[in-house]
C-alpha cells in the first residue's frame, strides 16, 4: 500500500481539495492542489466528475456486478464471439499484452484458480491437486480469441473467466487523471487503494511526495518517493491474504502452477509512465520475484521489491533508484 504525505510549508500557499470515497473494493483519495488564483468550486466540480468516472469503470469490470460487460463475458459459450465495448476490448487486449510480456505471471485469465481458493479461503479447506488441475486446464491468455475489426472475444475452453483485478484499479485512476486534466486541473494525485498517479505537482517548491509502506507493520513508511507525472502501484501479500493451517495464502495467484505465490517477495512497487502499467508488472513481479526485474528494466520501468528475509525486510531496487535516508532518489 502506498500513501500520499502531506507537509506544511509557508507563505500563499496551495490549498489542498480531498475526497475520499469507497469503490472497486477499495477506498479512492482525490487530491487537488490548487493555487491561490485559482477556483476551489471548480476544483471540488472536477473531483467529482472524476470519481463518477471511477464508478464507470468499475460498471464495466467489476466481477460482482452481473451486468458488467466483464460478467457477461465470463458467461459467454466458448466459441461463440462476442460483442463487447470497444474500451472493455481495449483493456482486455492490453492485459493479453502484459501476460505475454511476462511469460504469463500476469494472467487475465486466473479467475478459476482465484475462484477456487477464494472457496479455500472461505470454507478453510485446500484445494486438491485434482482441484487445481482442472481449474489450470481453464487458464491460459493464449486460449482468448480477440477480433478487433468485429470488437469480439471468445474463449476457446469450457468454464473460462477474466479477471481484471490486477490492472483495472490502475486504469481507473488513469481514467481519473484523464477526467480531472480534461476539466483543467494540473496538479492532483489519484490513490485508487494504493493504485495512485501524481500529476504535476503539489505546489511550486514540492512535488508530490508517496510512502511506501512497510509491508509488516501498518502505518510505517519504509520509504518515500517524490513523483511528477508518473504511476506508481504496489502489490504484496499484506493487504489481502487468509490464513489455513497456521500457514498464509496470497490473493496473487502463480498461473504457471495454481498455488498462492510463495513468500519470496513480500510487496513489489512499480513506477512507470501511468497507473495501469504499474498496476499489472506489480502483479506480475510478486509472481517472477527477484529474477522479474529484468524483465521490468527492460521495459523502461523502476521497481522497488521487499522480500521477508526471516523478519527482516530486504530492499532491493532497479538500477537508477538511489536511497538518501529514507528518501528514494531516481
Ligand atoms: P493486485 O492487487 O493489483 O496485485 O491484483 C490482485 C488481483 O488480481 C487478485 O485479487 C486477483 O483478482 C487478480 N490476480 C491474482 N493473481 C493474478 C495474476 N497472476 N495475474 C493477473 N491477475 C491476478
Ligand atoms: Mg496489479
Amino acid at each position: 500500500m502506498l500513501s500520499s504525505c502531506s507537509y506544511s510549508g509557508s507563505g500563499r500557499e496551495n490549498r489542498i481539495i480531498e475526497r475520499t470515497e469507497p469503490a472497486m473494493g477499495t477506498i479512492v483519495t482525490i487530491k487537488v492542489s490548487v493555487a491561490p488564483e485559482e477556483s476551489e468550486t471548480a476544483a471540488r466540480d472536477a473531483i467529482g466528475l472524476a470519481m463518477g468516472e471511477i464508478g464507470r469503470v468499475e460498471s464495466l469490470f467489476s466481477v460482482y456486478r452481473e451486468d458488467s460487460q466483464v460478467a457477461r463475458i465470463n458467461r459467454s459459450r466458448p466459441n461463440e464471439p462476442l460483442k463487447i465495448d470497444p474500451e472493455v476490448f481495449t483493456l482486455i487486449e492490453k492485459s493479453v499484452g502484459y501476460s505475454k510480456d511476462t511469460d504469463g505471471a500476469f494472467d487475465v485469465t486466473v479467475k478459476p484458480l482465484v475462484d477456487l481458493w477464494k472457496l479455500a479461503k472461505d470454507s478453510g479447506v485446500l484445494p486438491s491437486e485434482k482441484d487445481i488441475r482442472e481449474a489450470r486446464a481453464k487458464v491460459g491468455y493464449e486460449k482468448i480469441m480477440l477480433d478487433r475489426d468485429g470488437m469480439t472475444i471468445s474463449f476457446t475452453t469450457d468454464g473460462m473467466s477474466i479477471d481484471m483485478g490486477g490492472v483495472a484499479k490502475g486504469y481507473a485512476t488513469d481514467r481519473a487523471i484523464y477526467i480531472l486534466r480534461n476539466n483543467g486541473m494540473q496538479n492532483a494525485i489519484v490513490d485508487s487503494g494504493g493504485d495512485m498517479y501524481c500529476l504535476g505537482t503539489r505546489n511550486s517548491a514540492n512535488r508530490w511526495t508517496v510512502g511506501i509502506q512497510h509491508p509488516r507493520d501498518r502505518g510505517r513508511i519504509l520509504y518515500k518517493i517524490d513523483l511528477k507525472d508518473e504511476g506508481i502501484d504496489t502489490s504484496g501479500d499484506y493487504e489481502k491474504y487468509f490464513m489455513i493451517g497456521g500457514k498464509r495464502y496470497s490473493h496473487i495467484i502463480d498461473p504457471r502452477t495454481g498455488y498462492p505465490i510463495g513468500d519470496d517477495v513480500t510487496s513489489a512497487t512499480i513506477i512507470a509512465k501511468d497507473s495501469e502499467t504499474a498496476d499489472a508488472y506489480a502483479t506480475a513481479l510478486c509472481v517472477l520475484g527477484k529474477a522479474g526485474m529484468d524483465i521490468i528494466d527492460k521495459k523502461g520501468l523502476k521497481s522497488i521489491i521487499v522480500r521477508n528475509n526471516n523478519g527482516a525486510m530486504n530492499v532491493e531496487m532497479s538500477k537508477g533508484l538511489t536511497v538518501n535516508g529514507d528518501k528514494i532518489e531516481k
